[in-house]
């Protein structure tokens, strides 16, 4: 067999044991070269490299290994020559009349970029594709659709795509904008007749960067504006990225039109670092921010205690160095303890009720409150309502027995069920353990 047929085969084996997602990113660009006795030689595209693959690796050489029935040295180089940006204006991504305007980045967060984004198993999979698609906009995939919690990265992975075309491609315009505030425009055009404007003013961007599309629920105008405007884009061949805090199924009163298109493209999510990474991070902010005379220990003790998510990781160390300052005190590991055990159990969670817990479950997944309250044995409210009953049952300390009069007028082993099955099923689906994520971290907000 030679490399090609020997790579075929791997493919195969690897197509089955990952998700779409990891499989398009990290196997199928991979090209095969050579092969003799003791090795296969792989080229690997772009700004990958074979250490970056990281457990995806050792998944390539068992599947290699299997088909070939002997262990083979991978060797990797890298493939400069692919999709590297080429210097020349793109006609396909120009739409109209090339722009020479100075471009205007100020929207975009200075320090959202790649070369400050530390890459872990939490994200590599979201970090892959979004190099993918700011080294070939419009070609590698689109729309980009990136998914997770609050605080992990979602933002600034998006606005490093833009600040990597605005570089690498000064032609093209960058167009980033936060869903709420697509909204408000859009809402000021209509008022004043002008929705025409609003339309033209998107025909002139070439690459659409569409902050947390949650918050489009609920507004049916929006989603046609969204739906136009996308289409165009796509039809075009520009570049489409969205982030969400969930799944394109799982925003209530999205049009089934508008989940189809969001799921024509890949789909990325980003998980919850692990502690490496959380260090990786905090050691990475203080080299940017200059901070210095930070111990290792504060550091470790810091990515130990705060695993909710990066912001919250970012906004410790900050308190930690601002309270030294103030106190004209080093920043040690006494004084972080003294702070962390300040914050992190003052989670105050008196203000956490059934009430509560009922609005935001209610709102999050669509369903009226009085749905959750009531009887009806449909499964979109059932699911919702065991949810609410999980979280009840997690966060405020009352009984199963109230709970259940709480909610629906239940006995305690109905609430003991839902709350049994909901952590199962977290087990088993991403989606839920996500809502239920998102949700805790709003209430605890
Ligand atoms: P989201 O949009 O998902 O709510 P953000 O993109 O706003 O999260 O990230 C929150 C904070 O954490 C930002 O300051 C961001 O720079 C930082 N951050 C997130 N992920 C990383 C990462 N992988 N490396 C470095 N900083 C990160
Ligand atoms: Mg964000």
């Amino acid at each position: 067999m030679d490399a090609e047929g020997v790579w075929n085969k791997s493919l195969s084996l690897l197509e089955n044991k990952l998700n779409r997602p990891a499989f398009e990113i990290f196997i199928k660009r991979i090209v095969p070269v050579s092969i003799d006795d003791t090795r296969l030689h792989l080229k690997i595209p772009g700004t990958l490299s074979m250490d970056y693959l990281g457990e995806y690796k050792s998944l390539i050489q068992d599947a290699v290994s299997s088909v070939i029935g002997k262990q083979l040295e991978i060797v990797a180089t890298q493939d400069k020559t692919s999709p590297v940006p080429s210097p020349e204006p793109d006609n396909e991504l120009t739409a109209g009349p090339r722009q020479q305007k100075k471009k205007k980045s100020t929207y975009l967060n200075p320090k959202y970029t790649f070369e400050t984004f530390i890459v872990g198993a939490s994200n590599r999979l979201c970090h892959a594709a979004a190099l993918a698609v700011a080294e070939a906009p419009g070609k590698a995939y689109n729309p980009l659709f990136v998914y997770g919690g609050v605080g992990l990265g979602k933002t600034h992975i998006m606005q490093a795509i833009g600040h990597y075309t605005l570089e690498t491609r000064p032609h093209l315009n960058v167009e980033y904008i936060t869903t709420d505030a697509f909204i408000h425009e859009m809402m000021s055009f209509v008022q004043s007749g002008n929705l025409l404007n609003f339309r033209n003013r998107y025909q002139k961007s070439d690459i659409l960067l569409m902050d947390d599309v949650q918050f489009i629920q609920g507004k049916e105008r929006t989603q046609y504006e969204f739906f136009q405007i996308f289409n165009a884009f796509f039809e075009a061949k520009k570049q489409i990225v969205v982030t969400c805090d969930r799944l394109p199924k799982e925003i209530p009163t999205l049009e089934d039109r508008m989940v189809s298109r969001l799921n024509w493209g890949l789909i990325a999510d980003i998980k919850p670092p692990d502690f490496e990474t959380r260090l990786a991070i905090l050691r990475k902010k203080i080299e940017l921010d200059e901070t210095s005379d930070i111990p290792e220990s504060v550091l470790e003790l810091i990515a130990e205690t705060v695993t909710t998510n990066i912001r919250d990781l970012e906004g410790t160390l900050n308190r930690v160095v601002a309270y030294a300052n103030l106190s004209k005190r080093e920043v040690s590991l006494p004084l972080t303890e003294e702070i962390i055990r300040d914050i992190v159990p003052s989670k105050d969670t008196s203000s956490i009720n059934v009430k509560n817990i009922l609005k935001e479950v209610s709102s999050y997944y669509g369903v009226d409150v009085d749905d959750l309250l009531g009887q009806r044995r449909k499964k979109e409210i059932v699911a919702p309502r065991m949810v609410a009953m999980y979280l009840a049952r997690d966060m405020t300390g009352l009984s199963l027995s109230q709970i259940g009069k709480d909610i629906g007028n239940k006995d305690h082993s109905s609430v003991l069920y839902a709350c049994e099955k909901i952590e199962k099923e977290m087990k088993k689906d991403p989606s839920l353990r996500l809502g239920v994520e998102n949700l805790k971290d709003k209430l605890s907000r």
